[in-house]
């Protein structure tokens, strides 16, 4: 196998979160446990931000349920170990397809939060496997690709992955809440916008 971090360019998730923030400024983003969700909170804490805590492997189906509970844009901010977990869910979401669904992940093929221990990520193709679940798929690695394959993944009539390789970081911002308040606070927002 390959360091695909000497051969390739790598995006940088900080600049992709705030491309995600800045095409869909109202989207309900559910962010995998770990440093998807401390960039997101690091890049700006809002209503909408629905952080894992402490729950890994179901971000993609918790975002899944929550595509099907509103029309309103829903975006998950997958990690690649977290995907692994749960690489099943793939199958679901293809299988009842909600438009409104954008599934990112933050490929550094690592388990960056419990110490860097690798991923299988380098020998499994989520494209692929997306694909073959029925959801569209594509891969990027650099911030202006990922701005054109996001917009194309929102404005996409069905469910979309995007895998982004990023480079690993270790960002310090941590959300101060609890997860009852970071659900509550989520929920509030989604009731207000639909009465
Ligand atoms: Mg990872």
């Amino acid at each position: 196998m390959t360091d695909r971090s000497n051969t390739k360019q790598l995006a940088d998730q900080v600049i992709a979160t705030e491309t995600i923030l800045d095409v869909t400024p109202d989207a309900v983003l559910v962010s995998n446990l770990g440093v998807a969700s401390y960039v997101l909170a690091g890049v700006e804490d809002r209503d909408r931000n629905f952080y894992m805590w402490g729950s890994m492997g179901v971000t993609t189906p918790v975002g899944f349920g929550l595509a099907l509970s509103t029309d309103d844009q829903v975006t998950v901010l997958e990690g690649d170990g977290s995907l692994l977990m749960s690489l099943g869910a793939l199958s679901t979401v293809g299988a009842h397809g909600p438009d409104n669904l954008v599934i990112v992940v933050w490929n550094n093929r690592k388990y960056v939060t419990t110490g860097g221990q690798p991923t299988h990520a380098e020998t499994t193709d989520f494209v692929g496997a997306a694909e073959s679940c029925g959801v569209r798929a594509t891969q990027v690695s650099s911030d202006g690709d990922f701005e054109n394959a996001y917009r194309e993944a929102v404005a996409h009539d069905g469910p979309m992955l995007v895998v982004c390789d990023v480079e690993e970081i270790d960002p310090d911002t941590r959300p101060p809440y609890d997860f009852a308040h970071i659900k509550r606070r989520v929920r509030e927002s989604l009731t207000e916008s639909s009465t």
